[in-house]
């Protein structure tokens, strides 16, 4: 570890304490509850937007807030802020992600310091994708990592209360097929995860796949939360994100609902709401009892899934 981040890393006077009981165990024993994703905003006018999103999320009590953390590695001051601030200003439990994109694994180890110091104990344990391009090859940093089981190793050494890996249904992008996926996602859950969020998707089966997948792979592993992810489509410009983050897999059902409607706001609106819900139904009929939602930073889709599959806390 290099001088100037042991003089980063010396004790100040004392932040407050992070949450004690890891969000696995929390998880694990939460019934009908939900988790929401958050970003850190680009301005002031977002910040301001955002922060009302979060006072009304607050009050329908998500088991955490999670925070993401810049494409290409470059945010983490906005990550270490939002998490920091949703600590002290709210009943809201920060998890901060945290990716190994263009940093060593010393600066790594520094942004674990400043959230613990932020009172922020848990992480979710990311690899990231090239600056840049996303679909550019992996390289990782000189002195950085390649994996993100090697980060996960890094925040549990660090002291992290809580670390949390990815999932992805469908199967990472760069994997050659399932099963190494899913070889690759128990391998970070053994060492040291204590759950894993999945990359949303559309069709509730692939969800179910990689549920049957894990369990199937990795018997060891029975019981660790893998929370399904949701993301209501309310607007063309949604649907343009969930692309990107599906790899432009959008089953042909959904154009087949959603096409017609793409001049009518309102009805686009309601259709897309409807087949979050309709998902989120189906979910917790097959036994989920936490959904993340992605928020986009604005509660109203949330708040109006949360309510009609009655997920307060
Ligand atoms: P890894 O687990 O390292 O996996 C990457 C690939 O390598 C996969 O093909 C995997 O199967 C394979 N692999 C894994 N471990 C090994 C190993 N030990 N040996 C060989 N191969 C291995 N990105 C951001 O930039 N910021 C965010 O805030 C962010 N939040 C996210 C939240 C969620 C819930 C999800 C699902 C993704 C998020 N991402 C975010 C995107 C993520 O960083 C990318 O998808 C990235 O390409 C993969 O990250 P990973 O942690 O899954 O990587």
């Amino acid at each position: 570890m290099s001088g100037a981040l042991d003089a980063g890393a010396r004790p100040g006077p004392p932040g407050p304490a992070a949450p004690a009981v890891p969000l696995g165990d929390v998880l694990r024993a939460a019934r009908r509850r939900f988790s929401v994703e958050l970003s850190p905003p680009h301005d002031e006018a977002g910040a301001a937007r955002q922060w009302e999103a979060v006072r009304r999320l607050e009050r329908l009590r998500p088991v955490f807030a999670s925070v993401t953390y810049g494409a290409g590695g470059g945010d983490q001051d906005g990550t270490v802020e939002l998490a920091g601030r949703l600590r002290d200003g709210t009943g809201v439990r920060p998890l901060a992600h945290l990716t190994a994109v263009g940093q060593p694994a010393d600066a790594l180890r520094e942004v674990l310091r400043r959230l613990r110091a932020a009172g922020v104990g848990d992480v979710l344990a990311l690899r990231g994708d090239p600056h840049g391009d996303p679909r550019a090859p992996w390289r990782p940093h000189p002195g950085g990592l390649q994996h993100a089981d090697q980060l996960v190793r890094l925040a549990r050494a660090e002291g992290a209360v809580s670390v949390g890996v990815a999932a992805f249904p469908l199967g990472h992008p760069e994997s050659p097929d399932l099963d190494s996926d899913t070889r690759h996602l128990a391998g970070k859950l053994r060492a040291g995860a204590d759950f894993a969020i999945a990359q949303l998707c559309f069709d509730v089966e692939e969800f179910l796949r990689l549920r049957d997948r894990l369990a199937r792979t990795a018997p060891d592993l029975a019981g660790v939360p893998v929370l399904p992810g949701l993301l209501p489509v309310t607007s063309p410009r949604v649907l343009e994100v969930t692309r990107r983050l599906t790899g432009d897999h959008e089953p042909s059902w959904l154009q087949r609902r959603l096409a017609p409607l793409l001049d009518d706001r309102g009805a686009f609106r309601e259709e897309g709401l409807e087949v979050a819900l309709e998902a989120g139904q189906r979910l917790l009929a097959e036994g989920e009892q936490v959904l993340h939602l992605y928020s986009l930073n604005s509660s109203g889709a949330v708040e109006r899934l949360v309510g009609e599959l009655g997920l307060a806390g």
